[in-house]
């Protein structure tokens, strides 16, 4: 089933995973709150690949991009 394509964060998603290299096999992973944009762990920006992680933990969907025009985020839902 393709993901749900919306412009906004959805109510129930509240942390995402930091999806960027910390050595060469190693991903990141911190769980950082919506609230803040870079990673608490490595400091680097949130970006495409981001996991988006539910309330209850669960992993919702992902970042998979950028309006060209506006910047804003664009999440994929999984479901
Ligand atoms: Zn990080």
């Amino acid at each position: 089933m393709p993901g749900v394509l919306l412009p906004t964060v959805r109510e129930d998603h509240t942390v995402w995973s930091c999806p960027w290299p910390i050595d060469e096999n190693i991903i990141c992973s911190a769980s950082n709150q919506m609230t803040e944009t870079t990673c608490r762990n490595c400091g680097k920006v949130r970006w495409v690949g981001a996991e988006a992680i539910s309330n209850t933990g669960m992993i919702i969907g992902e970042l998979t991009g950028h309006d060209p025009v506006t910047t804003e985020e664009i999440w994929t839902y999984y479901y």
